[in-house]
């Protein structure tokens, strides 16, 4: 007998009430889209778990696929057997047997879901305990800090018995809070946003700022692939790359230095919100994070975000910076995002941005110029890439 089932946890889509069905449907299709190369595998839906049944695919395959999947509190190798005691004394004994188990300490925690089983939780506990005792050597209990702590779950349909949990990524599934705008740079932080906006269970469409020919297109590529690495969490990513150009050396000749910076914001906002209202999008993710640099003050925040009233969430808002650059790595974009290719602000910073900006001098400022149609082309002529998570796998396994 081998451990022949994964057995999956949801953690907090379990609070989610009415919608339950619906945040189990997304996660489950997630699951499944992302083992899709294990033909084998075989799915099953209950209200609180999902399992997998192994068919003799390989289980170490499958554990890191899992590990990375938002949504997923945590899972679990599995045995499963029938629900009568003598199939669970075989199964808790043929785990134990797999398992290094000289001269460890164990306990057995049982649960009864199923109330009509004959034994409670405590009888099952002892009566599989002295099973194992028995036919096990060198083995002994400890009930409050086991070397293995083997579980055992008591279903009317089956019993499953599991002994090492691994974590998941936790949060909400892709899809299940509805869809916003990343603002996606070439930088560290908001690929990072972009995940913990999608742990919400946010889906993303990525918009990006390019000015050619100030900005290559090695920064061009950087942020397409820091799209794709994020179609790892969220399946298809469609990124957004909008002629910056005109509108940056507009901003140039027409306001003041110290105020650039700040009216390029307010224009990639502006754009940004344009993209989403025709998009049906209800928010706008970003990479800020108050204090890190001139344009992230409360003061210039407060005029950027002026332009529009429209949701934005800041993940990193109050999250310091080595825990973002610790965050990047987790999420393989860390090594994408430090390539020494440039976006079209840093080129176009001024040497002394206003820290203090002041709403009244930029809005007077931008008045002279006809904005409004300059974001008009700007939007029609932005160009669409949809990028593919499956796609991605074919790539790298060509390789
Ligand atoms: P990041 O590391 O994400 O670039 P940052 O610390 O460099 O952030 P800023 O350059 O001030 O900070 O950018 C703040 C946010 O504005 C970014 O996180 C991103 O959401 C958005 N942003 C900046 N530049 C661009 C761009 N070229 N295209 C799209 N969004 C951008
Ligand atoms: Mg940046």
């Amino acid at each position: 007998m081998e451990y022949d089932h994964i057995l999956i946890r949801f953690g907090e889509i379990t609070t989610k009430g009415r919608n339950r069905n619906l945040f189990i449907n997304k996660l489950s299709t997630q699951i499944q889209r992302k083992l899709t190369k294990h033909q084998g595998l075989t799915f099953e839906k209950t209200r609180d778990r999902i399992y997998i049944k192994l068919n003799g695919e390989p289980h170490e395959e499958i554990v890191e696929v899992l590990k990375n999947i938002i949504g997923i509190q945590s899972f679990s190798l599995a045995l499963k057997v029938i629900s009568e005691m003598e199939h669970i004394k075989e199964g808790v004994l043929a785990a134990f047997k797999q398992l290094d188990h000289k001269g460890k300490s164990f306990k057995i925690s049982a649960r009864r879901s199923d109330k009509s089983f004959p034994l409670d939780s405590n009888q099952l506990n002892y009566e599989l305990g002295s099973h194992i005792l028995k036919n096990i050597q060198e083995i002994s209990v400890d009930v409050h800090n086991p070397d293995i702590n083997m579980r055992v779950e008591v279903r009317k349909e089956a019993t499953y018995i599991t002994f090492k949990d691994e974590k998941g990524l936790g949060g909400l599934p892709v899809g299940s809070s509805g869809k916003a705008m990343l603002m996606l740079s070439g930088g560290l932080d908001s690929p990072v946003a972009g995940f913990l906006a999608m742990k919400r269970g946010l889906t993303l469409e990525a918009v990006h700022f390019h000015s050619p020919p100030y900005t290559s297109e090695r920064a061009r590529q950087k942020v397409i692939d820091l799209a794709q690495q994020l179609t790892d969490f969220a399946g298809t990513i469609k990124l957004h790359i909008v002629p910056f150009t005109e509108i940056q050396t507009t901003i140039q000749r027409q306001i003041p230095e110290n105020y650039t910076l700040i009216s390029t914001r307010r224009m990639m906002l502006r754009i940004t919100d344009e993209i989403r209202r025709r998009r049906n999008a209800l928010a706008i993710v970003t990479g800020e994070s108050l204090g890190q640099v001139a344009s992230q003050t409360l003061e210039s925040m407060h005029v950027i975000n002026n332009v529009t009233n429209t949701p934005i969430i800041r993940p990193l808002v109050t999250i310091d910076k080595f825990h973002i650059i610790d965050m990047a790595k987790k999420i393989n974009t860390h090594d994408i995002s430090i390539r020494p290719f440039e976006d079209c602000c840093t080129i176009f910073t001024p040497a002394a941005p206003k820290t203090r900006p002041r709403l009244e001098k930029i809005t007077h400022y931008e008045s002279y110029t006809d904005f409004e149609s300059l974001i008009e082309k700007a939007v029609n002529e932005t160009e669409i890439i949809t990028l593919d998570g499956s796609k991605k796998e074919e790539i790298e396994d060509l390789f």
